[in-house]
């Protein structure tokens, strides 16, 4: 096996070794040059393309091709066509041609528009994104596509995400130019997202409506054990985790998808996977993929991979760590801090130029990440807060402290100091400091964004970080423009300095679960928004529309129907969830606390009948407990269902979104906390779903 690897990795994906095998020389050098520059792709590449796109899929089993889209939903979409075509004499060829890869028309009325289907036209187009590979999976042909309406406005997550690597790539060639650089012409951003996920067996899943429909227990007693032995993260793998991890790393391999990393995380029955960084479109892209084929992978093991944010009460939820940087084309990584002083310019510029953009649309970091399910996390008493900082570490936050205050450091250890002439100070990466609860934090050459809920799509967090960053270089080259060469260090010394007085009060190396950083964040006026209705009006603050207009990411319009579809979704997940919590409470819970609590009571009864004098107290009193619960429990569900018409009912979504949080989530919280009491109290075998135990320790 292990000699197949090289073989079989990105065997599934229209690569470029393929394409320069297939492509006729020059029609390669023009794909090339789209796929490395985005310049426009004239249809005779295209039919080029096409053709030998085609041929390769055929040889290799494909008989249908699809665009593979990514509409508001958060998952991907696709339509399969047929590469069938006849030919006239009751025959048929397998035919492509370059106008069905370049351009595809699906129905877009049915994906999420949030009011964009009204105002625009039904029909939705989709677009060939040449620089992520095409790939195969069950006898089809991928292509990655972005999904626009008629009218062309964004219906997906792609688009804006292309746009704003576009956008951070203008603004970043002209500050290095401004900076002395002239050879690089283009800056990408990578991206490596880290993936959490569970695993539970799948016989003991389909046993629980509320993980078949919500993808989280709403109740459950905890097990006797959790995590508090901390036995679990980084420990031996089970033999059905690891036969699963192995089978996932090749279906992925296949793909071209350079999964690296595979461990248990802190949680029982946790896992995480990371794969080398890409390009942010085809990090997305690749992060999509390996979801979906975790879960179906999963199933072939008969288990299932829950993604949800928080699956279980009482341990830990599952994030997604979004790792960032930039790099040039020439290959340099922007954040790695340099060994010569004008590589160190660079590197505090575009340091600083992220620290300003977090800081300024710290909201809109938070919206990025907001969702029903992480709400669990960001809200409750888990990683990270809901409060956007950055970590930097000592080392870097000492070297800003410096440069601050014109006071050369150098008494550190590990520090070097340049003792030249030059105004910027010059140091080692620090890669040692490992702080676990930011949000936010420098690793040593990118930044780690982990407030990621691990069923999101990473496209979001990245448009706001890629458009935020792109506004805070535009900035910085304003202040800067016009100054000579020879006074650029000492101009961008004063940058710098000015900067760092701004925004250093979203700088924070503290401990960040902390009670004590709460208040402080208040003190230094930092945002703290809880939840998802809390943050999601700040999508439409004029100052984030502002931002998203200027720089041609979203139209307003696009705004406003994300704002809608977000809140949508918030409230369609709630009430999904609260009318889930009734089902189950009602068919399965309250019938086997009723068996039981009869069952004790006839019990109780036989030994009165056989022997008056024996005691039953012990029965009587659990009889009383579960009628007690039986009948709160009874209550509870019928106004929870009562209070989901009431969100239903309620026109606003802003104002549903808002109810279903005080009103809704907080009575299924009391009543998961009297179900959890009593479920300790009913056998196992007696109930009919799996309970904690199960779930978390049968692997
Ligand atoms: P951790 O300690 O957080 O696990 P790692 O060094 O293992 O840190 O990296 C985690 C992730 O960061 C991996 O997916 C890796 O590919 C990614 N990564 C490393 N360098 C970069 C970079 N320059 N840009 C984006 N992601 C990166
Ligand atoms: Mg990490």
């Amino acid at each position: 096996m292990n000699k197949e690897i090289p073989e079989l990795y990105g065997s599934m994906i229209f690569s470029n070794k393929v394409m320069r095998k297939k492509l006729p020389k020059d029609m390669y050098k023009a794909l090339r040059k789209t796929i490395e520059n985005g310049t426009h792709l004239e249809l005779d590449v295209a039919n080029s393309v096409a053709v030998a796109m085609k041929e390769w899929a055929v040889e290799n089993g494909a008989t249908h091709y699809t665009h593979w889209f990514q509409p508001m939903t958060g998952f991907t979409a696709e339509k399969h066509d047929s590469f069938i075509s006849p030919s006239g004499d009751g025959e048929v060829i397998m035919d492509f041609s370059g106008k069905e890869l370049v351009k595809g028309e699906p129905d877009a009325s049915s994906f999420p528009s949030g009011g964009l289907r009204a105002t625009f036209e039904a029909r939705g187009y989709t677009a060939w994104d040449p620089t992520s590979p095409a790939f195969i999976k069950d006898g089809t042909l991928y292509i990655p596509t972005a999904f626009c309406s008629y009218s062309g406005e964004a219906l997906d997550k792609k688009t804006p995400l292309l746009r704003s690597m576009e956008t951070l790539s203008e603004q970043a060639v002209k500050m290095l130019r401004l900076l002395g650089n002239e050879t690089v012409t283009r800056v990408s951003t990578t991206i490596g997202p880290e993936q959490e996920y569970f695993l539970v067996d799948k016989d003991l899943y389909n046993r629980r409506k509320d993980l078949i429909f919500c993808g989280r227990t709403l109740f459950g007693a905890s097990a006797p054990k959790g995590q508090e032995m901390e036995d679990h993260y980084f420990g031996t793998l089970k033999p059905r985790v690891s036969a699963y991890m192995h089978d996932l790393d090749v279906e992925l391999w296949k793909l071209g998808i350079p999964a690296k990393t595979k461990h248990n995380e802190v949680a029982p029955a946790q896992h995480e996977l990371a794969p080398v960084f890409d390009t942010a479109n085809i990090a997305v892209d690749h992060n999509q993929l390996t979801m979906e084929i975790m879960k179906k992978v999963a199933e072939k093991h008969n288990l299932i991979c829950l993604l949800h944010e928080k699956p279980f009460e009482g341990i830990n939820g599952s994030g997604k760590h979004n790792n960032w940087s930039l790099i040039t084309n020439d290959g340099v990584n922007l954040l790695n801090p340099g060994r010569t002083p004008a590589q160190n310019i660079q590197f505090l510029v575009f340091l600083m130029a992220v620290v300003k953009a977090v800081d300024d649309y710290a909201d809109m970091m938070r919206v990025s990440a907001a969702s029903a399910g992480n709400d669990h996390r960001l809200g409750g008493n888990e990683a990270p807060p809901a409060i956007v900082s950055v970590f930097l570490g000592d080392e870097l936050t000492a070297v800003l402290e410096s440069i601050e205050n014109d006071t050369y450091f150098g008494k550190q250890e590990k520090v070097q100091l340049d003792t030249g002439a030059h105004v910027l100070p010059h140091f080692v990466k620090d890669n040692t400091d490992r702080n676990r609860t930011s949000p936010f934090a420098f690793t040593g050459n990118k930044f780690e964004f982990r407030m990621l809920g691990s069923a999101a799509s990473v496209s979001t967090p990245n448009i706001v970080l890629n458009t935020a960053v792109a506004e805070a270089l535009a900035q910085f080259y304003k202040e800067l423009e016009g100054t000579k060469p020879e006074d650029m260090e000492k101009a961008v010394h004063e940058l710098i300095k000015r900067a760092i007085r701004k925004h250093k009060k979203i700088i924070f190396n503290g401990n960040g679960y902390s009670e004590e950083w709460i208040k402080e964040a208040k003190n230094r006026g930092l945002y703290n928004l809880v939840s998802t209705p809390d943050c999601l009006p700040q999508f439409i603050a004029d100052k984030n529309v502002d931002l998203f207009t200027r720089h041609h990411i979203f139209t307003k319009d696009e705004i406003f129907s994300r704002y809608e579809i977000l809140l949508e979704n918030y409230v369609k997940t709630i009430l999904i969830e609260a009318r889930t919590m009734a089902e189950m409470l009602t068919k399965d819970f309250l019938p086997a606390l009723n068996a039981y609590a009869g069952e004790t009571a006839r019990n109780a009864g036989m030994k009165k009948s056989f022997l008056p004098t024996l005691a039953t107290e012990a029965e009587e009193a659990l009889v009383t407990r579960l009628t007690e619960v039986y009948a709160s429990v009874t209550d509870g569900t019928a106004q929870l269902l009562s209070l989901a018409e009431t969100a239903e009912e309620t026109g606003d979504m802003q104002q549903a979104a808002q109810f279903c949080r005080t009103n809704i989530l907080a009575r299924m919280e009391e009543l998961r906390l009297t179900v959890n009491a009593a479920e300790a109290l009913i056998p196992d075998g007696l109930l009919p779903y799996p309970t904690y135990d199960e779930l978390l320790f049968s692997l």
